[in-house]
């Protein structure tokens, strides 16, 4: 280790090695301090079950990495990222035996959709052909483009995105596209008769057809392992098993750049923060946690409809109204019975998941802030509930609640996955009302992680544009 740093981050989550490789690559000397003893943060792969089952801990499907125009021109593949692309995106089944089936293709798509094609495609295709110029505006805090061309395609996105999902969603006629855009918008965590729950709905279905949903062949870790060696590169380096719990216990340097959410900034820094920026952190609100079970089985899932075997990710939840009064139950601190469960089966498509002819399941549904209620059998009845036997098929099982995730990650607080909830009153302005979002009062301290824009999920444009920040300022 050196004496001295130009820039030291704590945490090294997607946000965290993307500040420090920003720096790096912009010839500042970084070291990166983590807490666990593996870096990654939301991305480390661990036999969770049993000896060969390779399961990914926390993030497992990357529509947001692989759309990341800050990873996009990393060159990860050469550092043994490979993406795995199933033949189907996303399916949908229903009671009836019925599935939305999303391909890669928005035509085949659409023609799958029967009665609702032509709405399907005016929903999501405006977002698909703009997408290249559109992605970067979206992962990126709030701003108007100077190009008229693109300040005219942020905002006729901005449009729908704004929306409740439940309004939308009135251009759909069949359960089938309904639900399946109740399940893309329940992504948001929020009520779908929410403002801005239309955005997770537009964004994620867009990606299936833009840049796909992929897994990281051999687990999520290879994507941290390969943002490592970029880091490492550019001359960053990487000290594990470090839990900063004070300023005092950094090194000197010019800036230090908090992978962490305003609950751990505001241990971390104390009294630093005068109380109008302090009291902000302390009014930060969190979402709803996660209940997240892995499942080792001894064949696939044997779903009722063979169609959504093709699929890497699977949303099972029903209906539209049945995934939104779900949602509701969760804000407002209720269990629902059937809980909406996003599911991914990562070794029908990756043979390194499991030993020959066994399989991984990776599932999670949402819960209340905190709660304690053992979720998992609602996940596994859900799965039974269109894959009459799965159950037979469980040979070994690993569950971590609100609790369990929050110690494993301190970022995720009460299970919130996504650093903070993402409303309409906090993302664009988390973690607080400022110009510069990235910023603190503290010239040379910003925040870079899930709480800052453009929020929540595997793409490190927060880290990015937080670093961008740094050496825009005290860093120049
Ligand atoms: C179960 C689960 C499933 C998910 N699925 C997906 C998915 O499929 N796709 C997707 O895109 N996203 C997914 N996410 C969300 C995604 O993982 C997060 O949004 C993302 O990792 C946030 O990145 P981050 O860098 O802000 O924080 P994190 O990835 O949480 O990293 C923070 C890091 O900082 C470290 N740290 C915290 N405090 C300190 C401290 N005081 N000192 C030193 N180190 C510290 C932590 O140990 C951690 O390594 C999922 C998350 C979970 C938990």
């Amino acid at each position: 280790m050196a004496d001295r740093y130009d820039a030291v981050v704590v945490g090294s989550g997607p946000n965290g090695l993307a500040a420090a490789i920003t720096l790096a690559q912009a010839g500042r000397s970084v070291v990166v301090f983590e807490a666990a003893s593996t870096i990654g943060g939301g991305m480390r792969s661990a036999e969770l079950t049993l000896p060969g089952f390779v399961h990914d801990v926390c993030s497992a499907i990357h529509p947001l990495a692989k759309a990341s125009p800050f990873f996009a021109g990393l060159g990860l593949e050469r550092h043994g990222l490979e993406w795995i692309e199933p033949p189907v995106q996303l399916a949908h089944p229903l009671d009836d035996g019925s599935a939305a089936l999303v391909w890669r293709d928005l035509e085949q798509t659409a023609a799958g959709l029967e009665g609702d094609g032509a709405a399907y495609r005016r929903l999501i295709g405006p977002t698909v052909r703009g997408w290249n110029g559109l992605i970067g505006d979206v992962l990126a805090p709030f701003h108007i483009p100077l190009q008229p061309a693109r300040a005219f395609r942020l905002a006729r996105f901005g449009l729908d995105a704004l929306q409740p999902a439940r309004w939308l969603v009135r251009s759909l006629r069949e359960p089938q596209a309904r639900g399946l855009f109740a399940g893309a918008a329940a992504h948001s965590m929020l009520r779908l008769g929410e403002p801005i729950s239309g955005a997770a709905g537009i964004i994620f279905l867009s990606s299936t057809h833009a840049v796909g949903w992929p897994i990281a062949a051999r687990g999520s870790s290879h994507l941290a392992d390969a943002l490592s060696a970029v880091l490492h590169e550019a001359g960053g380096e990487v000290v594990t098993d470090r839990r900063i719990e004070a300023l005092e216990e950094l090194p000197p340097h010019r800036a230090v750049l908090f992978d962490v959410t305003p609950k751990q900034l505001l241990a971390i820094t104390g009294a630093h923060f005068r109380d109008g920026y302090a009291n902000r952190l302390r009014s930060y609100r969190y979402g709803p946690g996660i209940f997240k079970v892995d499942l080792a089985l001894d064949g696939p899932i044997p779903w009722r409809n063979p169609a959504v075997a093709e699929a890497g990710t699977v949303h099972l939840g029903g209906t539209f109204e049945e995934i939104a009064a779900g949602e509701t139950a969760v804000s407002r601190g209720r269990m629902p019975e059937r809980p909406f469960v996003l599911l991914a089966q990562h070794s029908l498509f990756d043979a390194s998941r499991a030993p020959e002819g066994k399989h991984t399941v990776w599932a999670y549904c949402h819960v209340p802030n905190g709660s304690t209620e053992d979720a998992s059998e609602k996940i596994i009845n859900q799965i039974e509930r269109f894959a009459p036997g799965v159950r037979d098929r469980i040979i070994g099982r690993h569950v971590m609640g609100p609790a369990a995730l929050e110690a494993y990650d301190a970022n995720y607080v009460g299970g919130d996955i996504n650093g903070g909830r993402q409303d309409l009153g906090q993302l664009f302005t988390r973690p607080g009302i400022r110009i510069d979002p990235y910023s603190t009062p503290d010239p040379a301290l910003f925040i870079c992680s899930s709480s800052t824009p453009p929020g929540g999920g595997v793409h490190g444009m927060c880290g990015h544009h937080a670093a961008r920040s740094a050496l825009r300022g005290v860093l120049r």
